[in-house]
């Protein structure tokens, strides 16, 4: 980090430090702790990950702002910062008032940006649910992965990261002992943050929330991983409908949880072969026509042919079909054309907090 980089991580740490002890020891932070209690977070886990809040205490009062002018910090500095905003005459005032702040750190733990939720009051277009530090010198949000920094630790042991949607599922699966658990900034999931974790592990689990977003997104980030990293090998669960897993969580226990997400991975290609039947009557004949021509196209693209006939048996035996006759309509679909993805860029050069590749 150049010495601006290293300022700019002071802040960050000590604004962590300040919006945690209003959180945990301050009478401003009561009603934002009694949230965080009864959505299940523990005390271990609001230290572990350093929540915090940043009370809003009215327009005069800027709490941040005034602890970092004490501790003398620059004003160019401060304004680089992304927790300021600027007015027009030039003073900053904090960006995040009467919010639970997640710090958000890179992957040596340094936190360089958060993420701040409101509670208590409805999300509106002026006020989202949560808001997020835009982006500056430390914080390039495409490339940064919420828990990478104690996931990869976790990964080490059993080998895959586990990629959720939400900051609260990565932090309550964590509580409940899933550690490997990492989610991307907003639900955008990039190339860069593929290739990220394709440089930590061979396997990746997708666990996004059980309702129709979360598994269109799933079917994206299948896409984007096949095309980023193609040896990068790719597992789902899929959540129970109308649960993200955060609440299965909170709904089943630890115990329960762990289980679901060791027993309910699947391939994408199973993942595939199910999605493929949402808003399809399987019993009408045109549906499950166009299902059986969408599925023969999902299991055309598996490399191996013995992969592709443990599936067409599946289909055969779930549709009473001759699974002969599905491999001959298999046959004549075109063939898939091989794309030979680009390498995963190694130049040497090290993106700010994250380790090369081994
Ligand atoms: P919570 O349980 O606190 O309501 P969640 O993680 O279940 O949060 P979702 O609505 O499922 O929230 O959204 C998934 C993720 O998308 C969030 O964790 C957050 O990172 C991001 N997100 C949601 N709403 C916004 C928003 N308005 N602005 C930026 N990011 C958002
Ligand atoms: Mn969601
Ligand atoms: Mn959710
Ligand atoms: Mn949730």
């Amino acid at each position: 980090a150049n010495p601006e980089q290293a300022q700019l991580l002071k802040i960050h740490a000590e604004a962590t430090k300040l919006y945690h002890h209003v959180l945990v020891n301050t009478p401003a932070g009561k009603l934002a702790l009694q949230y965080l209690t009864q959505r299940g977070m523990t005390v271990d886990l609001i230290n572990q990950f350093e929540l915090g809040y940043a009370p809003d205490l009215g327009a005069d009062k800027q709490i941040l702002h005034e602890y970092a002018q004490k501790a003398g910090f620059d004003y160019q500095l401060l304004r680089k910062s992304g927790l300021f905003v600027e007015r027009h005459d030039g003073q900053l005032r904090d960006r995040f008032h009467g919010r639970v702040m997640y710090p958000i750190k890179d992957s040596h733990g340094q936190v360089i940006a958060f993420s701040g939720r409101i509670f208590g009051k409805k999300a509106s277009a002026n006020t989202p649910k949560y808001l997020n530090s835009p982006e500056t010198d430390i914080f390039n949000k495409r490339r940064t992965l919420f828990n990478l920094n104690l996931a990869r630790e976790a990964a080490r042991e059993v080998g895959h990261l586990t990629l959720f949607e939400g900051f609260m599922d990565v932090i309550s699966a964590y509580g409940a002992g899933v550690k490997t658990g990492i989610a991307s900034m907003g639900t955008s999931f990039t190339s860069e943050q593929v290739q990220i974790i394709a440089r930590q592990v061979k396997q990746l689990n997708i666990a996004y929330d059980g309702d129709e977003a979360g598994q269109a997104a799933i079917d994206r980030a299948l896409k984007l991983v096949e095309d980023t990293a193609p040896n990068l090998n790719l597992r789902v669960v899929q959540l129970p409908a109308g649960l993200d897993p955060d609440e299965y969580v909170q709904k089943y226990g630890a115990i329960k949880f762990q289980d679901y997400m060791e027993h309910r991975e699947e391939t994408p290609v199973d993942f595939r072969l199910s999605y493929l039947r949402n808003g399809l009557n399987l019993k009408k004949q045109s549906d499950l026509i166009a299902y059986l021509k969408a599925a023969l196209q999902v299991i055309r693209v598996i490399p191996d042919p013995l992969g592709q006939s443990v599936y067409l048996k599946k289909l055969a035996t779930e549709f009473g079909l001759d699974q002969g006759s599905l491999e001959r309509q298999l046959a004549e679909l075109p063939q898939p054309q091989v794309v030979t993805p680009p390498p995963i860029e190694d130049n040497g050069e090290i993106p700010h907090g994250f380790d090369p590749p081994p």
